[in-house]
């Protein structure tokens, strides 16, 4: 799994092996040139010559060193830039509603947090491994060279250490896992609950909620601190066990002196190598708490990048789809007013989960506006989403113009809508880059006018940066956000407008002039609105009355109101809620 991180820098990690190797092998003969500095002292002969091949190693083990740092510096940033790339591009191809079932701050944890722990373990990590392995062998191979006796008792520290160090390495790796994944349920939870703020503070559950957080941060610690212990373990294993090991081969080294079986130089060039075992130990014991981190980090990384793509189109994908109007309609059995078909659909958001949509036949023809209504749960959203491709049917047939939706790509389809969703309607940017959002070549002439036309103009005129404030940053209202969201769409000039319960937090008087020109639009297009006001219910040109996941009725209002009960009580709880919101002057919302 980390591999599929490293493979593209292979090369530069083969260099950066090769630059490790020989700064090792320099590592590996500076003793012996010692040796050999203190043997020619000893013998009476020239310095000159130890001396500058000393210097001269040292220089050249410097310069190497530095150039592998950044080397591997580099790729380790390069690594997390394309873990980072890959999974931005990943979460904006998902399939919506998969994506939608993971919490937002987990996902943000995983592509901030979890791309960091690749760094090392997909680049420095593997290269210290090899290099390690090699530096500790060619550590031992030289003492070898020096004197086999006291090569074998530093041999033996070394395999103690090296078994204790790796009995307990799995248990920190552990501990370092279960941290990491405490930290992902700390970020899903509490990016819930920033959003909502409001009623968490409306419900006095600040010390709660923060609580319930802090349950994970508290076990992110538990097991950081139980990592902590462990390694701390493990080091001063390590570090005892070398010092213990100098202490051996200086007792027993000096003994050896003494008998005349080996020479100072010797014993000397022993202890050097002796001190610095310590540093093939670090690396390699490092290198594999990284790399045990990094493959944990690789395994939640490609766990979210396995959520589903979006579908392909099946058939060759056509041309660009060209905006409908005035163009010649196919003959598609539904007359050449339509422009969108349902048919049979049958749609459920998870496998087994209750279907969402039986078996509907829908129709929305090329111009006028259509009202859906029906109680909440009924379907509503969900014919949206279908129609927006964010959910795929699991039996029947969409399509648009004739063409079934399964020969188009999600993006050819929804190249003819403009949508304004029901709970976040702005994205982040200033308003300008929300109006521009889904037409970005419109003109100030353009958006001006549609700015009016959701009667923004003078809450835009009282901004000082006008049009550039940032939506974040100022006191827009929830209705004003979604006249935001509403003049965004007008902008697009759509083929379809779609609004879902788009208007609910406007007031009556605004909305009476938004439907108007949303009128306007729709005489030249088509608007799909999920009515929850009798004013828009009365003017749509046709009515589309859903129940528990079906089509319970069509027509105009007129004619529902002649045949259809439950269209009779919704009219007449509607008729109640908008005499009661009218009483008191409609300012309050919005
Ligand atoms: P409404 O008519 O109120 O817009 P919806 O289309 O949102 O109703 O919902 C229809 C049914 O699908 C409901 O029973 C709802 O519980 C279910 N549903 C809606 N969205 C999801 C989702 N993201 N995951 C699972 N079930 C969902
Ligand atoms: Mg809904």
């Amino acid at each position: 799994m980390l591999w599929s991180f490293v493979r593209p820098h292979r090369r530069k990690l083969l260099l950066g092996l090769v630059l490790a190797l020989l700064g090792s092998g320099l590592e590996l003969a500076n003793p012996m040139v010692v040796k050999l500095v203190l043997d020619t002292l000893a013998e009476g002969g020239g310095l000159t010559l130890p001396i500058v091949l000393l210097l001269g190693l040292f220089a050249v083990g410097a310069v190497l060193g530095m150039y592998h740092w950044i080397l591997m510096g580099t790729v380790a940033e390069k690594v997390v830039l394309d873990a980072r790339t890959s999974l931005v591009r990943r979460y904006f191809r998902a399939a919506l509603i998969p994506l939608s079932r993971r919490s937002s701050g987990e996902l943000v944890t995983r592509a901030t947090s979890d791309t960091v722990l690749l760094r090392e373990a997909a680049s420095t990590s593997v290269i210290s491994l090899i290099n390690g392995a090699v530096l500790l062998v060619g550590t031992l191979v030289m003492m070898a060279v020096l004197d086999l006796v006291l090569v074998a008792v530093t041999a033996a520290a070394v395999l103690i250490v090296t078994v204790l160090f790796l009995t307990l390495m799995p248990a920190l790796a552990k501990a370092q896992e279960k941290a990491q994944n405490s930290l992902g349920l700390m970020g899903g939870v509490l990016d819930g609950a920033l959003r909502a703020i409001r009623t968490v503070k409306v419900s006095r559950a600040e010390e709660r909620l923060g609580d319930t957080i802090l349950v994970h941060a508290r076990e992110a610690a538990e097991h950081g601190v139980r990592a902590v212990r462990r390694e701390a373990v493990a080091w001063t294993i390590a570090f005892s066990g070398i010092q213990l090991a100098i202490i051996a081969i200086l007792g027993v080294g000096a003994l050896r002196v003494a008998s005349g079986d080996i020479g100072v130089s010797t014993l000397i060039a022993f202890l050097l190598y002796a001190f610095t075992l310590l540093n093939p130990v670090m690396e390699l014991s490092q290198s594999v708490s990284t790399l045990q981190s990094g493959i944990a980090a690789a395994k939640r990384i490609r766990e979210v990048e396995a959520i589903p793509l979006e579908p392909a189109a099946e058939a060759p994908a056509g041309p660009a789809p060209a905006p409908l109007g005035g163009r010649p309609a196919f003959s598609n059995g539904h007359g050449p007013d339509a422009l969108l078909e349902l048919r049979g659909v049958t749609a459920r958001y998870a496998p087994g989960a209750a279907p969402a949509l039986r078996d509907v036949d829908l129709v929305i023809p090329r111009r006028g506006h259509t009202a859906i209504v029906g109680p909440s749960g009924a379907g509503k959203t969900t014919v949206l989403s279908l129609l927006l491709r964010f959910l795929e049917p699991e039996g029947g047939e969409l399509r648009v113009d004739g063409t079934p939706y399964r020969e188009l790509t999600p993006e050819q389809v929804r190249a003819h809508f403009a949508y304004v969703e029901q709970d976040t309607p702005v994205v982040p940017g200033t308003l300008r880059d929300n109006l521009l959002f889904s037409r970005p070549e419109a003109t100030e002439e353009e958006i001006r006018r549609v700015v009016g036309d959701v009667r923004l103009a003078d809450k835009v005129d009282a901004l000082e940066e006008g049009l550039d404030t940032p939506l974040d940053a100022t006191a827009f209202s929830g209705g004003q956000r979604q006249r935001v969201a509403l003049a965004r769409a007008l902008l697009r000039s759509p083929d379809v407008l779609l609004l879902d319960e788009a208007t609910s937090q406007v007031d009556a008087i605004t909305e009476a002039a938004i439907t108007e020109s949303v009128r306007r639009h729709a005489d030249r297009a088509a608007v799909v609105t999920v009515a929850h006001r009798l004013s828009t219910v009365i003017h749509a040109d046709r009515i589309i009355l859903m129940e528990e996941g079906g089509v319970r009725a069509q027509g105009t209002h007129t004619e529902l109101l002649e045949r259809d009960e439950l269209y009779r009580d919704l009219v007449a709880a509607l008729h109640i809620a908008e005499v009661e919101a009218e009483v008191p002057e409609p300012t309050a919302a919005g």
